[in-house]
């Protein structure tokens, strides 16, 4: 076909082409060389190509770099005899575009390529997205630096973890607002950048928390520590002021084979050293050394947000009378869900909230979420329900909790006959008299008052006549072994002494039968059921055979 016929071809190839958006290039091939034949208009604005330069080869139009690129790709898809795919960027003088082409050769009657026919869709948008969406998946929001998917997959190489974390921001932020907040988050990363930007890896994990990693030997950690401190001795502004900001560092030294998550750990662990050392300082992790008092001071930091946090549940646990045949009432038994994967037993933190005095808080959240949850249950098993909660000896002693819980219960619009509370005989370790005053006015506020674990300490007999209660619980290591002639004497005095009894830890059919047999009116265990959400407490205790036969 002589070049004036396939102009002619060409003239009559339909308008349309010219309508899509996709870019058409058709090649003439001749001797291993390709010719642009025709280029529709998309093309034009795509790559620059006109009608003008039909005739001329990949050389004449493109940078030589680029024709080299094309001219191995056509003449794979002329050598393969099929259509390949591929994506390029071409630098167009308006900035970066990229396409996506295939490339199909067209067969001549005597079976060889005689053309080649390209379509490029233009991706441009596409891959800003996927760029715009990487950046996203990789950085943070507010101050731009990388975040911890960016650390943990930048982690070759890694010598060293510095992980910073601003004194008492929770304060500053409350203070003077999330607004000011963020802006002095984007302050602490700026003077980051400009003093260590190029040389490290610049990291917000979240919160206040910052990572500064060296990767390779060159940074000596105490003087980068030390610089990090000095990037904090000018204030920040902080609306209209200039507020003096401090920052505690952990540091990490990586030795070998180490993950970055250890190396995380080990900078967490270094951070609460220096955190408990006073603040505005560093700390460098040595594995030698013993942090169990740090790993302490991280449980208790940590348990001082379980409130504000909502990481605390109340579970409750049926209390039944198996002559009544009813649930009369239950016993809340608090958990920690420490994280999504972590529930703690109050075996585990209530001694620790009681050491530091977190249980007056904590204490007070479940004396409130237990009249909510009050509320709720007296509907379903009727208003002469009542939901038991524990009362540590320490909340006991704190001047205020008469008043407190009054208060709090008249806030929520519950009366006090709806709670009973739990105490153990540890309430009388220092001051009898003292105790006898509190749970005298709580009775008359209308609480009741049940003594837990009776049987367990060394005193309980005396606890008896000592302090002004409603319920004994007996132990639940009583049952266990089911002592029955010790279990009877405990159920007559309790008669005697005209107290309500409930026997704990209820485990299996036997204690079961044996208890009824005994005439305890208050059985409480797994046999019965298990502490569970409020709104997974059963309707009727499960009737069960040997209940029916005892
Ligand atoms: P507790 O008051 O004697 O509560 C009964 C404990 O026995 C609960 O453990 C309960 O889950 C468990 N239990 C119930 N039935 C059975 C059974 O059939 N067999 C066995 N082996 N165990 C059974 P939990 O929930 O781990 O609570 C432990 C202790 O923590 C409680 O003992 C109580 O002293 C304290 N505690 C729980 N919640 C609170 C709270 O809100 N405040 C305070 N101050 N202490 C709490
Ligand atoms: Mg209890
Ligand atoms: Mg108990």
């Amino acid at each position: 076909m002589d070049t004036s016929s396939l102009r002619q071809l060409f003239r009559k190839l339909p308008r349309f082409l010219d309508e899509i958006d996709d870019s058409i290039y058709i090649m003439k091939v001749e001797n291993g060389e390709f010719t642009y034949s025709y280029v529709n208009r998309p093309a034009t604005r795509f790559s620059g190509i006109t009608t003008e330069d039909v005739g001329s080869t990949f050389f004449a139009k493109n940078s030589e770099q680029m024709a080299h690129y094309l001219h191995r790709k056509y003449s794979r898809a002329v050598a393969e005899r099929t259509a390949i795919r591929f994506e390029a960027g071409v630098v167009m003088p308006n900035g970066m575009v990229s396409g996506e082409s295939i490339v199909t050769p067209i067969f001549g009657e005597d079976g060889e390529v005689e053309y080649v026919v390209c379509v490029t869709r233009d991706i441009t948008a596409f891959k800003k997205t996927e760029e715009l969406l990487r950046h996203y998946a990789y950085h943070d929001d507010l101050t731009g630096l990388g975040n911890r998917r960016y650390l943990l997959e930048h982690a070759t190489g890694l010598s060293c973890i510095m992980l910073l974390d601003l004194d008492h921001f929770k304060k500053l932020n409350d203070t003077f607002g999330h607004d000011a907040g963020d802006a002095l988050l984007v302050e602490v990363a700026d003077r980051l950048r400009a003093s260590f930007g190029d040389d490290y890896t610049l990291v917000r994990l979240g919160g206040d928390e910052f990572v500064l990693a060296a990767h390779g030997n060159a940074a000596d950690p105490e003087r980068v520590a030390e610089e990090i401190l000095s990037v904090f001795c000018a204030p920040f502004p902080l609306k209209d002021r200039q507020i003096a900001v401090g920052v505690s560092v952990g540091v990490a030294i990586r030795e070998d084979g180490e993950d970055v998550q250890t190396l995380l750990k080990h900078a967490d662990i270094a951070l609460y050293q220096a955190k408990g050392e006073g603040r505005r300082r560093y700390h460098i992790y040595e594995s030698a050394a013993r942090y169990d008092h740090v790993v302490k001071f991280a449980y208790e930091l940590a348990l001082s947000h379980a409130v504000e946090n909502r990481e605390l549940e109340l579970l409750y646990q049926p209390i039944y009378n198996p002559f009544k045949r009813r649930i009369v009432g239950c016993e809340a038994l608090m958990r920690w869900n420490r994280t999504p994967a972590e529930v703690v037993s109050p075996q585990e933190f209530i001694p620790v909230a009681e050491e530091t005095g977190l249980i007056i808080p904590i204490g007070d959240w479940a004396v409130r979420q237990a009249c909510r949850d009050w509320r709720e249950l007296s509907k379903r098993y009727g208003p002469g329900f009542k939901v038991a909660v524990n009362i540590s000896r320490i909340q006991l002693h704190d001047e205020s909790f008469v008043d407190r819980i009054l208060r709090m219960l008249q806030a929520e619009g519950v009366d006090p006959s709806a709670l009973e509370l739990e105490i153990t005989e540890s309430v009388v370790l220092h001051n009898v008299h003292m105790v006898q005053s509190i749970l005298h006015r709580l009775r008359q506020a209308g609480f009741t008052i049940s003594l837990d674990d009776f049987g367990a300490g060394y005193s309980s007999l005396s606890m008896l006549t000592l302090l002004p209660i409603d319920t004994v619980k007996i132990d639940r290591s009583f049952i266990r072994d089911m002592n029955a002639a010790l279990v009877s004497a405990m159920l007559a005095m309790a008669k005697a002494l005209n107290l309500q009894v409930v026997a704990e830890g209820v485990e299996e059919a036997r204690h079961f039968v044996k208890l009824v047999e005994m005439d305890c009116p208050g059985l409480q265990g797994y046999y019965i059921c298990k502490p569970v959400a409020r709104d997974d407490l059963p309707e009727r205790a499960p009737l069960r055979n040997d209940e029916k036969d005892a």
